[in-house]
């Protein structure tokens, strides 16, 4: 039984209720988390400010370092510990869940160095004046936490607020809660003082609400669907709290005809099943210059066919989706494809020993998905590929950009002048030239337009969204 994690101590929830905890690659129940209510989320907060006030404003920012560095090497000697923890609980494949802890630590180790770098500024201004900035923390920040990659989300939401001076109350999403309980607990271990970081597991319009709408927390981070991301813009509004919003995407691989189709071709593929296709980056369209379609997708083609699908212990190319009812939603997207005549090029297999009570899905290539079909417009968060062609790069831009998102953009050509005009005309947080997220690196800004958010997370950036900035004018004559 998993209980809540408030100023570094184990506690129920008033409420008195839990919910179970299900293993996605067999569809069992294993654990149980704490179903939390807003009396929680008020214990928390209240921690969080008692925090902020007390023995969090008595370290500086070197010493934060230290600590996020403390928490970095922690989180690096129980990497095996809480990959299987995510495993277990998000049906990663060893070596994806492997990789999220090692981002974790990344990220932890990333903000440990930019603590004592965040600084204000010193401003020219009229004789007889001094003026100077200082970038102040929020306060007591809400992080509310999508399944796909709680580790991950919770490095880059968490320790950039608490690099920036923050303490945190964070929600993680009710079907991902394990890893982050055990990382608050590895932070108190290694010296964070109780209240740094809380954690409230339960539902997302139950206690995810109760902490979006507290009047005591100063600033909301929200990674998840951009639904509940309105709902939060509108709370927050009622109060005036600033928020981040990740929202995903429907990101385009953009290949012109003199693309390297060897580099293409298992970057297109990885993009897209990575995590079973649940990222926010997933590269779900692919546009292809009319004169390498056809090749293009016959290769593409056999290659997904080789795709494996099974138990993420099994560590294949693909583990099971998130819960019963995602798997439903991307049969929904498929049968809706199927029913619009789209045709499907190629489909991976789910192996024999992939049990039927698990949540597998097929990874799948359609081909001539029309521009306006929900399939090329919404985000299936499922390892389905939308091919569609163009002819030339005013076709190619008009189709990248035809969608409601804007989060990533691949772009494949060998022409260094294509290349800068189309990372200008693509709207979106991030271009990628001849290659598809740069390897995550956490040192990279990342974030939306449109509907895929706004603010930025990852790298230094990030620290200024997790700050409020101070104008002080002193007139000395
Ligand atoms: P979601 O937006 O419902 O959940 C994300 C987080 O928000 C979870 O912690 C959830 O508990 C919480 N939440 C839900 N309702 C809330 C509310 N009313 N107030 C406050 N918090 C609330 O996303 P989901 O149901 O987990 O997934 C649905 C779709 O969202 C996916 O299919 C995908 O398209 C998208 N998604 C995107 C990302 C991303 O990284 N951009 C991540 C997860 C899901």
């Amino acid at each position: 039984m998993q209980l809540n994690y408030i100023a570094n101590t184990s506690v129920a929830s008033s409420s008195g209720l839990t919910l179970p905890v299900i293993d996605p690659s067999d569809g069992q129940p294993f654990d149980a988390i704490q179903r939390s209510n807003a009396a929680d989320i008020d214990s928390a907060v209240l921690a969080a400010r008692q925090c902020l006030e007390g023995p969090w404003a008595r370290i500086n920012a070197a010493e934060r370092g230290r600590l996020l560095m403390k928490l970095s090497a922690a989180v690096t000697a129980h990497a095996a510990e809480l990959a299987l923890l995510e495993q277990r609980d998000c049906g990663k494949p060893t070596k994806q869940a492997q990789a999220d802890a090692t981002a974790l630590a990344r990220y932890f180790e990333y903000y440990a160095g930019a603590c004592d770098k965040l600084h204000g500024d010193t401003l020219p201004y009229l004789d007889g004046y001094s003026v100077l900035t200082w970038r102040e923390p929020h306060g007591v920040t809400g992080h509310i936490v999508p399944w796909n990659y709680p580790m991950q989300i919770f490095g880059r939401s968490v320790g950039g607020a608490l690099a920036a001076g923050n303490t945190c109350v964070v929600k993680p999403a009710e079907d991902a809660c394990l890893s982050l309980i055990r990382v608050a607990q590895l932070a108190a271990e290694v010296g964070f003082p109780p209240g740094a970081i809380n954690i409230v597991t339960g539902y997302g319009h139950e206690v995810g609400d109760a902490l979006a709408r507290h009047p005591g927390i100063d600033h909301i981070s929200f990674t998840g669907s951009p639904s509940v991301g309105t709902l939060i813009q509108q709370v927050a509004a009622e109060r005036h709290c600033p928020v981040t919003l990740e929202l995903g995407g429907k990101s385009p691989q953009i290949v012109f005809a003199d693309a390297d189709l060897d580099a293409v071709i298992p970057t297109v593929i990885n993009a897209i099943v990575q995590n079973a296709g649940q990222t926010c980056s997933a590269g779900s369209r692919l546009l292809v210059e009319d004169a390498i379609y056809e090749p293009l997708l016959a290769r593409l083609g056999k290659a997904f066919e080789a795709l494996r699908v099974g138990p993420a212990t099994l560590d294949l190319d693909v583990g099971p989706l998130i819960r019963a009812s995602q798997k439903i939603r991307v049969e929904g997207f498929l049968a809706d494809a199927a029913a619009a005549g789209i045709g499907t090029v190629a489909q991976g297999r789910i192996v024999d020993e992939a049990p039927a009570s698990g949540f597998y899905q097929a990874p799948t290539l359609l081909r001539d998905v029309p521009v306006d079909h929900r399939i090329a417009q919404e985000e299936v968060f499922g390892p389905v590929l939308a091919a569609m062609r163009f002819h030339g790069e005013d076709e190619a831009v008009a189709l990248a950009n035809a969608t409601q998102f804007g989060l990533v953009a691949g772009v494949w050509t060998r022409d260094g002048s294509r290349q800068l005009r189309m990372a200008k005309r693509v709207r979106s947080g991030q271009v990628f030239i001849n290659n598809y997220g740069a390897g995550g690196g956490v040192e990279l800004p990342f974030g939306g337009v449109k509907s895929s958010g706004y603010g930025r997370e990852k790298g230094f950036e990030a620290l200024y969204g997790f700050t409020t900035l101070k104008t002080v004018a002193i007139r000395h004559g």
